[in-house]
């Protein structure tokens, strides 16, 4: 046979069992909050026309320009890997005119072709909330504060909230012309992709993690010094909305997040613990966007956390040992038949109960037992099956009792409990 030895492809990962479940708990744990603050689910599909992310996005953005999985499909179609979710959420809302208001979240995973390291993958997964036709700066400080219950309810403690306001269409162009006029003067300090930002969209320049880059705008003039009167009170409400929860944030006014379609809002969840991938997730208010799909004028705002991080971030709780599972042991092939029948029957009662039909002793059947995790066997020989009972037998401590057959689900069910 020819050789079909494979490794994954770089920036990819394998989640084996037990960090298989543990995704999967920490996205139970997000539905559930994000159900509980009256979101519903969306599933959009995982590529999209190329279009949904350089219009929305923005055609100079990195995710664009540099980290996009974009391909041709047979019929010459240009199409893309979903990089992010708020474009394909608005997409699929203006798409199905979805009624407003309108609260939805999402689970997936997301592609991007960025250079690996820790926290940061080529396919990584994202859950997120978009609520949509709403305009009160009430919602943008509720989301934030749903974003850091998520946080709370894993556990991670070492989150920094941070808050910043872009401003909108009125006060922009006067930001921009003099975040522009104040680059141009250091321009030779810039990094070359920096010089690029001045013109196409100065704003990013703040973004970028080159250190003279950093150094150059640390003067540079804020949005937060150009905000409109409107602006500036949506902003006051937002962090009022914050205080009120008794919620801690920093506004950090250079917090403008790398994509053209964010508007006022804009936040961040930046972890202590992760180096340099800090950023746990984020987001922010994008009142234009959905008009921008073709929609009507509605309002929006929403967040992405990524999972593989929060993971990260999260404490690590001592992998339980053992799983809720009963390991269901025969002794001879006279009670193949009955160990057949009582899998069934615990599974007819709720609980996951596995055979070993291939190993013919009882050593190889408590060895499968031990290998699937199983916190207990159930034991049949000649004897139970005479009398009418079980051998139960904890693996944890190693106890065994003989149990009577209808007893069985419940004492089983002890053992869980322990
Ligand atoms: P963004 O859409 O860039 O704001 O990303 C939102 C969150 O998704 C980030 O804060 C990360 O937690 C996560 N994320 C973004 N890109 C990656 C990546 N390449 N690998 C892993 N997680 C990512």
């Amino acid at each position: 046979m020819a050789e079909l030895k494979q490794s994954r492809p770089k920036g990819t990962q394998d989640f084996v069992p037990p960090d298989s479940e543990r995704m999967r708990q920490v996205e139970e744990t997000f539905r559930n909050l994000a159900e509980c603050y009256g979101y519903r689910e969306i599933v959009t599909p995982t590529f999209e026309h190329a279009a949904v992310f350089v219009k929305s996005s923005g055609e100079t953005s990195d995710i664009v320009t540099k980290e996009m999985y974009s391909f041709k499909d047979r019929a010459d179609r240009d199409l893309a890997l979903r990089a992010e979710g708020t474009p394909c959420v608005v997409r699929a809302v203006v798409e199905n005119r979805l009624r407003m208001p309108c609260r939805l979240y999402y689970v997936g995973p997301f592609f991007r072709y960025a250079r690996p390291q820790k926290g940061r993958f080529r396919e990584f997964n994202q859950v997120g909330v978009e609520a949509l036709g709403e305009a009160s700066p009430l919602t943008d400080a509720e989301v934030i504060s749903f974003g850091n219950a998520f946080f709370e309810s894993l556990g991670i403690r070492d989150c920094t909230t941070q808050v910043n306001s872009i401003g909108c269409r009125e006060c922009r162009p006067a930001h921009r012309a003099e975040l522009r006029k104040f680059l141009l003067e250091r321009k030779e300090q810039l990094c070359e992709d920096c010089k690029l930002r001045i013109d196409r969209n100065p704003l990013r320049v703040f973004d970028c993690k080159v250190e003279l880059c950093r150094q150059a705008v640390k003067d540079a003039p804020t949005p937060r010094q150009y905000l409109c009167s409107a602006c500036k009170s949506h902003l006051e409400e937002v962090l009022a909305g914050l205080d009120r929860r008794g919620l801690r944030y920093e506004v950090n006014d250079r917090l403008v997040r790398g994509l053209d379609y964010y508007n006022r809002t804009t936040f961040e969840y930046i972890s202590a613990s992760l180096g340099a991938q800090d950023s746990l997730g984020g987001g922010g208010r994008y009142d234009y966007l959905i008009e921008e799909f073709g929609g009507p004028d509605t309002p929006g705002v929403g967040l992405a956390i990524g999972l593989e991080r929060t993971i990260l971030a999260a404490p690590v709780t001592p992998a339980t040992a053992r799983r809720h599972l009963a390991f269901v042991v025969w002794l001879t092939e006279a009670e193949l038949g009955a160990a057949q029948d009582l899998g069934e029957r615990l599974r007819a009662d709720g609980i996951a109960a596995q055979v070993d039909y291939d190993a013919r002793k009882v050593k190889g059947q408590f060895k499968s037992a031990d290998a699937a995790q199983a916190c207990c066997c159930v034991i049949i020989g000649p004897d139970e099956l005479a009398k009418g009972v079980y051998s139960l037998k904890d693996l944890a401590t190693g106890e065994q009792r003989e149990v009577p057959s209808s007893a069985i689900s419940a004492e089983v069910r002890t053992l869980f409990r322990e």
